[in-house]
């Protein structure tokens, strides 16, 4: 069964509490990119074309004092929505109480209310009940568009649409169903890339994806915990000395369907001055890390690629920040880039920003807006944000 999409719901006249992700990075106050809010705009115009009345909720970065308050107001977002959007938008400094009340009262159809950031409520991350049930009071209906945050049960998240009759906008439903399509009803050859520096966020992935993919390839920094599982001497590279043992046991069951590196590009320092060293996982020098894959490693990788038809990839190969250690990113990224006819995803995050980055943004069949809820898909978590939507 689907879930049902903004789509299925009667808008015209009605009060629409839409949870967005318009968590966007800011230098010095001002927005240094607004994809997040350009993300949310299809959403947003459907509701405008459709004479909802509509108010928008989101966090913005992390709330622990008062003057988190005040770097973290809503106010921005708010500003350039206005000009992106063809209708009038107003800001709503408040989160609860008669101005927030009134403000959303005073909507004519087709309005769009910004309230302030959700996260200067302390209920919000503990989805505290009167929270949830005090803003679901305040719409009619609850559309969810904020794919970043529906790993989390927040009261904005799981709150409101527990009490609102409820949909998924229209980039949370293309998140679903293009990492739906990837992960659970792959076209195969199916080949996930797991990479980056967090392996004990990411070791969960690596064991759910070995049950569906049919090759699990492990790079970055991600694959000297599973080296050292082998008994391999490391260097100084990066390892989660609590994570060998689980690695060790993924090798173990995975056979040949983990492929791990085989060559580094090894450094004696984390800096692009450092001193580089290329060498097989055998050669790699005490005093040296690697910090990227080698180029028997991009070969071997390019080749566990060929002819896949499904390909979900997580993580930098390299510290590709730095020019000498961004080649096995490049690469795969091109690899990946270049398969014919195959379903591409990139689960978010820093391979996201890498893509970007690297000039291959429109080059992928989607690219995720949210890093950890869709490392928590591939995990086979279930996303409470997504499960309390009702069923069509
Ligand atoms: P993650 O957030 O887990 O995707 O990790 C991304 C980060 O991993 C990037 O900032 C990379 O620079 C870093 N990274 C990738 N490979 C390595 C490595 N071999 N050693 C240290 N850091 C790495």
């Amino acid at each position: 069964m689907a879930k049902r999409t903004v789509k299925d719901l009667d808008v015209a006249g009605k009060r629409v509490i839409v949870r967005v992700d318009f968590n966007v990075p800011r230098k010095n106050g001002v927005i240094t990119n607004d994809n997040r809010i350009v993300q949310a705009l299809p959403t947003i115009n459907y509701l405008i074309e459709n004479k909802a009345k509509i108010v928008l909720m989101s966090h913005l970065g992390k709330i622990k004092t008062e003057e988190d308050k005040a770097k973290n107001s809503l106010n921005v977002v708010a500003e350039r929505l206005a000009q992106l959007v063809d209708t009038k938008v107003s800001f709503c400094p408040v989160t609860r109480g008669a101005q927030l009340e009134e403000a959303i009262a005073a909507l004519n159809e087709s309005e769009i209310v910004v309230m302030e950031n959700t996260r200067y409520e302390k209920g919000e991350s503990k989805n505290d009940e009167e929270l949830g049930k005090y803003w679901a009071s305040l719409g009619e209906l609850f559309v969810v568009d904020a794919f970043g945050s529906v790993h989390r049960a927040h009261a904005s998240t799981v709150g409101i649409p527990t009490h609102l009759e409820n949909a998924l906008g229209f980039l949370v439903e293309k998140e679903v169903i293009m990492l739906g399509k990837a992960v659970d009803t792959p076209e195969r050859p199916f080949v996930a890339i797991i990479g980056g520096a967090k392996v004990s966020d990411k070791i969960a992935v690596v064991d759910n994806l070995l049950e569906k993919a049919d090759k699990v390839i492990v790079g970055g920094g991600m694959a000297y915990t599973f080296m050292k599982a082998q008994g391999l001497e490391i260097g100084k590279s990066l390892v989660e000395e609590d994570k060998v043992g689980l690695a060790k046991e993924y090798l173990a069951k995975a056979g040949d369907k983990l492929v791990l590196p085989i060559d580094n590009i090894c450094a004696d320092a984390f800096a692009e001055t450092a001193n580089i060293v290329v060498c097989d996982n055998a050669d790699i020098p005490a005093d040296y890390m690697g910090l990227d894959i080698g180029p028997k490693s991009i070969k071997l990788f390019e080749d566990t690629l060929a002819g896949a038809k499904t390909v979900v990839w997580n993580g930098p190969m390299g510290v590709f920040e730095m020019a000498p250690f961004a080649k096995g990113t490049l690469a795969v990224c091109t690899a990946i880039s270049e398969l014919p006819g195959a379903t591409t995803v990139i689960g978010g995050g820093d391979s996201a920003a890498a893509a970007i980055q690297l000039g291959f943004a429109e080059k992928f069949s989607h690219i995720s807006t949210g890093g950890g809820a869709s490392l928590e898909y591939m995990e086979g978590k279930t996303l409470p944000g997504i499960a309390v939507i009702s069923e069509k």
